[in-house]
C-alpha cells in the first residue's frame, strides 16, 4: 500500500510517464522475462490511462508518482492478477457440488491415474493383447456395464454433449417426445427445448406441467418419431396433484412401438443415495432394468469422478452414438479416462467408493464429528479474533450441482458476525473478499451481516489452513 507516500511531482498532464519508458524501466523488464511483454505493456497502458482519466477528471490535485514508482505499481498490479488464475479453494459453502469450484473433487486414486496418464503415454486407444486400434471409450466400457447392467458404453465430454450426441444421432429431422413437465432448465444455458431443436430434432412435448401418463406418449408417437426423452427434473420439483407414468411402463410402449427410449438421470448416482438422507435420484442401473434403451449422465456430480458424459445402454444404439461425427468432436481426452476407471474400480466394492471418493465421505461423515470439528474451529477462533463473535449452529447442506435441490443433508455451520460496538457495513463482505484471496483461497456464504463457514466440504486436513486464513483476514481492522 502506497495511498499515503508524499506527492512527487505536480499533478500535470505533462509530467505524465510514456508507456514507452515505463516498459522500459528495470521493473517492468524484469516483470515481462516473467509474464511476457504482452501483458507488461497492456498494464503499463492501463495505468497510464487511468492517470490520464483522474488528472483529467479530478479538480483536486492528484498525487503524481514518480516512474519508478508507477512502475512498481505497475509491476504489483500484473501479480495480482496471476492470483486469479486457477488455485485450490477450501470449499466452505455447504454446498458440495459447486459447479464454480470444479464440482466433486477427485479420489486419490483417480488423481494418481490422471496425473500417471498425463505425464507418459498410455494404451488409450490399443489394445495391448491384440496389438489392434480401438475404440477409446473400451476402456472404461467393461467396468460401466458391469456397474449398470448395461450391454455398451461410451463415454464424451459432459453430460449436455451426452444429451446432444443422442439427440443428434437418434432424431435429426424427426420428433423428440418429452412431457411438459421435464422441460426445464438445468442452468448455464441448458434448457430441455433448446438443447432439442439445437441438435436439429423437433420438440413434441405431450401431457401437462404436472400430470402426464403413458397414453400421453402413446398417442405422439408416429411416422415422426426420433425418440421418447426423460429427463430427471434435478433442480425443482413439482409438487401436489402429480402424475408421471413409470418407466417399466415407458420402456414396454417404446419397444412395441420400436422407438428409442432414452432417459437423461443427470447427477449419476451408481449407488442408492437414501443411504445419505437423498431420495428420489434415479439410479442409472435401475432406469436400464426398467428397460430404457439408452441413459446418461455426468460424471462429475454424484459420481464423484471427472467431469464427462456417460453414455450406457443397448449395443446397436451405442454403436450409432459411437459412430456420429459429433461423437469426435466431443472426445474425452486420456486424462479424464484414466480417472474415470480408477473412479468406477472404487465402486465394485461400494465399501472403497464411501472411503475414497471425497463426495460419499463427506455425506456419510457421522454429525456428531461434524459437529465436533466445527466447535473446535470455533474455539479456536474465539480465543483469537477481536472484532467478531463466533458462534456454531445446526444447519443444512446442500448437495448442488443440480442435483437435489430442496434436500438439505443435516450439518454444523459456523457463523461470523461483526462483534457488538465493532463497525458494520460492509465488513462480512470484506472479510469474505479477504479469505477469497487468501491463500489457499475460502470461499464461504455471506448472507446479510453474517458470514457462514461449512466445513461439511472441507477436508479434515483443511482445517488447520482453514483456521489460520480466517485468523490472518481478520487481523487487519475492517471498516
Ligand atoms: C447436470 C445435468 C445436465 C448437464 O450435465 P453436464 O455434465 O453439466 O453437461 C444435463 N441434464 C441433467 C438432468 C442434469 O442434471
Amino acid at each position: 500500500m502506497s495511498d499515503k507516500t508524499a506527492p512527487m511531482s505536480n499533478g500535470t498532464l505533462r509530467n505524465l510517464p510514456s508507456v514507452t519508458s515505463l516498459i522500459d524501466s528495470e521493473v517492468l523488464r524484469e516483470a515481462a522475462k516473467q509474464f511476457g511483454q504482452p501483458a507488461v505493456t497492456s498494464a503499463a497502458r492501463q495505468a497510464v490511462d487511468r492517470l490520464r482519466t483522474e488528472l483529467q477528471s479530478d479538480r483536486r490535485s492528484v498525487e503524481m508518482p514518480s516512474p519508478s514508482a508507477l512502475a512498481s505499481q505497475i509491476a504489483n498490479a500484473i501479480s495480482v492478477q496471476e492470483a486469479s488464475t486457477i488455485r485450490p479453494v477450501i470449499n466452505a459453502t455447504g454446498i458440495l457440488l459447486h459447479t464454480g469450484l470444479g464440482r466433486a473433487p477427485m479420489a486419490k486414486e483417480a488423481a494418481e491415474a490422471a496425473a500417471q496418464a498425463a505425464s507418459g503415454y498410455c494404451n488409450v486407444e490399443l489394445d495391448l493383447p491384440s496389438g489392434q486400434r480401438w475404440q477409446r471409450s473400451k476402456i472404461v466400457e467393461r467396468l460401466l456395464c458391469e456397474l449398470t447392467g448395461a450391454e455398451a458404453a461410451h463415454v464424451v465430454n459432459n453430460n449436455a454433449g451426452a444429451t446432444g450426441l443422442v439427440l443428434a444421432s437418434l432424431a435429426t429431422g424427426r420428433e423428440v417426445i418429452v412431457s411438459h413437465g421435464e422441460l426445464i432448465e438445468i442452468g448455464g444455458g441448458f434448457r430441455v427445448p433448446e438443447v432439442i431443436t439445437a441438435y436439429g430434432a423437433i420438440l413434441r412435448p405431450v401431457g401437462t406441467t404436472n400430470r402426464t401418463r403413458v397414453q400421453d406418449y402413446a398417442a405422439a408417437i408416429g411416422e415422426q418419431t426420433g425418440a421418447m426423452l426423460v429427463v430427471h427434473p434435478s433442480n425443482f420439483r413439482v409438487e401436489g396433484f402429480t402424475e408421471s407414468p413409470n418407466l417399466g411402463e415407458l420402456a414396454k410402449l417404446a419397444q412395441e412401438c420400436q422407438v428409442p427410449l432414452v432417459h437423461d438421470i443427470g447427477s449419476g448416482a451408481l449407488i442408492d443415495f437414501k443411504q445419505f438422507g437423498c431420495s428420489d435420484e434415479p439410479i442409472a442401473s435401475e432406469s436400464i432394468k426398467a428397460g430404457v434403451d439408452l441413459v446418461f449422465f455426468s460424471g462429475d456430480k454424484l459420481l464423484g469422478g471427472p467431469q464427462c458424459g456417460i453414455i450406457v445402454g443397448r449395443r446397436n444404439l451405442v454403436e450409432r452414438v459411437a459412430k456420429h461425427p459429433l461423437s469426435r468432436a466431443l472426445r474425452v481426452d486420456k486424462i479424464t479416462l484414466a480417472a474415470l476407471q480408477a473412479t468406477l474400480k472404487l465402486y465394485r466394492n461400494p465399501a472403497n467408493a464411501l472411503r475414497a471418493i471425497p463426495l460419499l465421505r463427506f455425506l456419510s461423515m457421522p454429525l456428531e464429528q461434524l459437529k465436533a470439528r466445527t466447535e473446535s474451529l470455533a474455539d479456536r477462533l474465539r480465543s483469537n479474533l477481536k472484532g467478531w463473535s463466533v458462534r456454531t449452529v445446526q444447519d443444512e447442506t446442500f448437495v448442488g450441482g443440480g442435483t437435489l435441490p430442496q434436500q438439505g443433508v443435516d450439518s454444523w455451520s459456523l457463523v461470523m458476525t461483526p462483534a457488538e460496538g465493532g463497525s458494520t457495513g460492509g465488513c462480512v463482505e470484506t472479510l469474505a473478499r479477504r479469505l477469497r484471496e487468501s491463500e489457499p483461497a475460502v470461499v464461504g456464504r455471506v448472507q446479510g451481516e453474517r458470514l457462514i463457514l461449512s466445513l461439511h466440504g472441507v477436508f479434515e486436513e483443511q482445517d488447520e489452513p482453514l483456521a489460520r486464513a480466517v485468523l490472518l483476514a481478520t487481523e487487519l481492522p475492517i471498516g
